[in-house]
């Protein structure tokens, strides 16, 4: 069977294919720059394994307690090594990436102290757990106050407003990399280490933290490498490279871990306790995978961008714009876009891509989520997936693909929704 059968077969028309083909045609280039940094980024995670002196017994299942569990500690070895750290804590007792965020901040903040987010509104999980929006257990309840400072109307930082809100009780300074559910653009590390720079100068004792969320792999550099005492993420996004089925990050300083370990364990016992239960290997061979994973979704992305710009429709970052992260936005300005979409990823997937996904009222969120996952991992935002809350300005939020392979045919059946609902026009 020839390609363009092959894409026939599974519900992509030959006008569809073609207006996808050209545009691949153009990114040549920019896939060559991307395979480039998988190299670099391979070579990172694989001298951070053979330096760990990584071994088959680090796979060995442990209970209970998990005293002394070795594969545990050389992968949270391996993480600190990676990223040019100090200290890791990568666990599956790390729910989510909220979760992470949340033993991160509050094992370093203590009553009285603030917490600064110099880079606006923090992704929406996080308004609950920091009391923005008053939440039972947040942060706010335990006496810890909470500043933001909004980027300028043009994306850079608001320095001016920025040294005035730091002040003697200020803790903790929270940088998000990835936009999330926003339409700003995403920060590159070396801007994110300007922003430490000057926060530092003003504090030096001041904890730098990073919600690096989608951001891992996508650059050479990390943001440990410029600057930060904290980097936060989730194993279900980049650096669990599709393998991990559950887990979360964080990675820094010493004592920052330390306290963190505190808060996700005990007093007392921090990072000793906790059974690794059999997943270390898939932590392990997913670190190892996710170079080449990340530049599959960001392959992804520039393609989606590319072709919904070329249709007329509003995306974030551009087509020509550098990557900081593999989140593609795409503004739709109606539900049924936004609906139709994730219709379209949902039926590319290799698993459920027989249902249709439907908007619903997820936790955390305040408006209703239409979300799009055929995933081997539940939720998992590594894989092809797409989510959009249902309100202005209607945009979508893409992200993930396995491979780019699965990445395109979910662009295209995206596509193939939207122009056979009259939604767009090739
Ligand atoms: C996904 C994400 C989170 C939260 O992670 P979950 O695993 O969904 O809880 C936090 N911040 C950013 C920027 C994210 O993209």
């Amino acid at each position: 069977m020839e390609l363009e059968e092959m894409y026939r077969s599974l519900g992509i028309s030959p006008e569809v294919l073609k207006f996808g083909t050209e545009i691949e045609e153009t990114l040549k280039e920019r896939f060559l720059a991307i395979d480039a940094n998988a190299e670099y980024n391979q070579m990172k995670v694989l001298k951070a394994m053979q330096d760990a002196r990584v071994s088959d017994i680090h796979f060995a299942a442990t209970t209970g307690y998990g005293y002394n569990d070795l594969g545990r500690d050389t992968l949270e070895e391996v993480y600190a090594k990676a990223f040019h750290a100090e200290s890791a804590l990568v666990r599956p007792q790390l729910i989510s990436g909220t979760h992470a965020l949340h033993i991160a901040l509050s094992g370093n903040l203590r009553p009285g102290d603030e917490l600064l987010s110099p880079v606006g509104k923090p992704y929406d999980t996080l308004e609950e757990v920091i009391g923005i929006r008053d939440s039972v257990g947040s942060l706010k309840e335990y006496g810890v106050q909470y500043r933001q400072v909004d980027l300028l109307a043009d994306g850079s930082f608001d320095y001016e407003n920025i040294a005035k809100a730091i002040n003697e009780k200020t803790r903790l300074v929270t940088i998000q990399r990835s936009k999330g559910y926003d339409t700003r653009p995403t920060l590159s590390v070396q801007r994110i280490g300007e922003l430490i720079a000057f926060v530092k100068k003003i504090k030096p004792e001041v904890i730098c933290m990073v919600d690096n969320c989608y951001g891992e792999f996508v650059e050479r550099i990390e943001p440990t490498d410029v600057g930060a005492d904290m980097i936060v993420g989730s194993l279900i996004k980049n650096p669990g490279g599709g393998l991990a089925p559950i887990g979360g990050y964080i990675v820094g300083r010493q004592d920052c871990i330390d306290r963190a370990s505190y808060r996700l364990s005990a007093p007392g016992l921090g990072k000793e306790v906790g059974a690794s239960l059999g997943l270390n290997q898939s932590f392990y061979q997913g670190l190892f995978l996710s170079p080449t994973v990340v530049a599959g979704a960001l392959k992804g992305a520039i393609f989606a961008a590319n072709v919904y710009e070329k249709l007329g429709f509003g995306v974030v970052p551009n087509s020509t714009e550098s990557r900081h992260d593999i989140i593609q936005a795409v503004t739709f300005g109606t539900p049924e876009g936004v609906i139709a979409f994730c219709e379209g990823i949902q039926a590319a997937a290799p698993v459920d891509s027989f249902v249709t996904p439907e908007p619903w009222d997820m936790p955390g969120y305040d408006a209703p989520v239409i979300m799009a996952a055929g995933a081997f991992v539940q939720g998992s935002s590594i894989e092809l997936s797409a989510d959009g809350p249902i309100k202005p300005p209607y945009a979508v939020y893409f992200q993930g693909g396995l491979t780019w392979y699965h990445a395109k045919l979910g662009i295209l059946k995206s596509l193939q929704k939207l122009v056979d609902a009259g939604l767009a026009k090739l």
